[in-house]
């Protein structure tokens, strides 16, 4: 069995199909992709812009929990960064519990999907209790953020995190124990949550070190080699270059920068996703575009911590590939995260069109800024998730998502600027229906589960900020 939808402009990789027909297997695969109107079986009609779903590439769903909540300064915090936010985020975590955990990423995952994103990676690493002692279920809080997932219909990348180390030969805080494993413990968690992916098809499970500061490069080397034993085509992620500082302590402590050291001692490939890279030198720059690893951009995030911007200009022209991620959640939606990311170069640059460039063998080219931001996330997202998506064509999960050419934003336009209008024209979310592996999980706005998720995070807010 399947279903055929009939998409009045459908997302192509080269282009748009007006109309476009998609056939669905059972499976939740695309079977089929055609211009050409089927005539043995009936047809849906989805009046819109048909487009694939994003995947994020970087969330930490518990820090949503702190928007809003640290933006204010006093004495004792006159000068507020990255780490001076972390302490507040620690004091968070001391008393987060697994029902706060889920709940919380619950909210989180369905503003994804409300914003058209139809998987996340999330970088998990609070996974015992407070003190450090494991839970009874080992996989206690990963079981959560699974279930997050499930109960909002997300395709989840989960990410365990590997944490053992405060920085460079320092021991863990207290606060950061409920973080820490040994490689072989850590390794038996990846084990446990494969193992999850029976009952939960849209979970993939990949490897993430915390950082450089919080591994030493023996750890790195067995972890990696431990999760390509288990899974060769694990997806591996890791924090790197966020901040000035970092870059100082790894050169100290390591002898390079971060990203040098990582193409240099352990490689780089198309399974690794850099997170953040904001602070790059030239060679770091061609190395890591050459390698053709994701950087992992998390625009609003690095803007609220003041950690400095990504040089995505140098970056793109060396043919590098990237992803967007909402990372502490500032923000949820893929339209104002690419905004950020596009207008804060143009602010930079003192010019417009920065990400778009012409094809000078093709002087009738338009080359548009939203649909350079939207492909090339998509195609970084996917490369970074490992979902099966990333694009409307035969043998991909059919993660579909309408937009809505009533919206504001998207009133009289066509399919040459809708991504445009929808990146950089407005501020309207023109997400209507948003379909995961063939199931509806959004239609006409409407999320079943919407209002007890939200129930359950007013609850947990309650608990947690007094
Ligand atoms: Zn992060």
């Amino acid at each position: 069995m399947s279903t055929i939808y009939e998409v009045e402009h459908l997302h192509q990789p080269d282009g748009w199909l007006s109309p476009g027909y998609v056939e669905v297997g059972d499976d939740g695969i695309i079977l089929s992709v055609s211009g050409t109107k089927p005539e043995t079986k009936p047809v849906e009609r989805l009046k819109g812009f048909g487009v694939p779903g994003l995947s994020n590439l970087h969330s930490h769903a518990f820090q949503r929990a702190l928007a809003g909540r640290t933006e204010f300064v006093t004495t004792a915090r006159a000068e507020d960064n990255l780490w001076t936010w972390r302490k507040e985020m620690y004091r968070m975590v001391d008393r987060l519990t697994p029902e706060d955990y889920e709940a919380i990423a619950a909210l989180v995952y369905l503003e994804m999907l409300q914003f058209g994103m139809t998987a996340v990676c999330e970088f998990h690493y609070v996974h015992h209790l407070p003190g450090g002692e494991p839970h009874a279920n080992a996989a206690e809080m990963s079981d959560r953020l699974v279930a997050a997932a499930a109960h909002t219909g997300l395709g989840l990348t989960l990410l365990p995190v590997l944490y053992a180390h405060g920085g460079i030969g320092k021991k863990l805080e207290a606060t950061q124990r409920r973080f820490a494993h040994s490689v072989d413990d850590y390794l038996k968690l990846i084990e446990t949550l494969r193992s999850r992916r029976v009952a939960n098809p849209r979970l993939r499970v990949g490897v993430a070190l915390h950082s450089l500061r919080a591994v030493t490069p023996d750890e790195a080397r067995a972890a990696l080699a431990g999760m390509k034993a288990i899974d060769p085509d694990a997806r591996l992620h890791i924090h790197v270059s966020e901040t000035t500082h970092e870059v100082a302590e790894v050169q100290a402590g390591l002898g390079a920068r971060p990203v040098q050291w990582l193409l240099d001692n352990v490689g780089l490939s198309p399974d690794w996703c850099l997170v953040h890279a904001t602070h790059l030198d030239a060679s770091e720059i061609a190395g890591l575009a050459a390698s053709g690893a994701v950087a992992g951009i998390c625009p609003l995030t690095e803007a609220t911590m003041g950690d400095g911007f990504f040089p995505l200009v140098e970056y793109d022209a060396a043919g590098g590939a990237w992803g967007i991620g909402t990372d502490s959640h500032y923000c949820t939606s893929t339209a104002e995260e690419l905004r950020m990311l596009e207008c804060g170069k143009r602010l930079e640059l003192r010019r417009r069109n920065v990400i778009a460039r012409p094809d000078s063998a093709h002087p009738e080219y338009e080359a548009h800024t939203g649909r350079v931001l939207f492909d090339t996330s998509l195609a970084g997202g996917e490369q970074a998730s490992a979902q099966g998506g990333g694009a409307l064509v035969a043998g991909r999960r059919a993660d579909l998502v309408m937009l809505d050419p009533d919206s504001n934003p998207l009133l009289g336009h066509g399919p040459r600027t809708v991504l445009d209008a929808w990146i950089l024209g407005g501020t309207q979310n023109p997400v209507r229906d948003v379909m995961v592996a063939g199931d509806w999980v959004i239609r006409d706005g409407h999320h079943p589960g919407a209002a007890s998720i939200r129930d359950a995070y007013q609850r947990a807010m309650t608990r947690l900020v007094q």
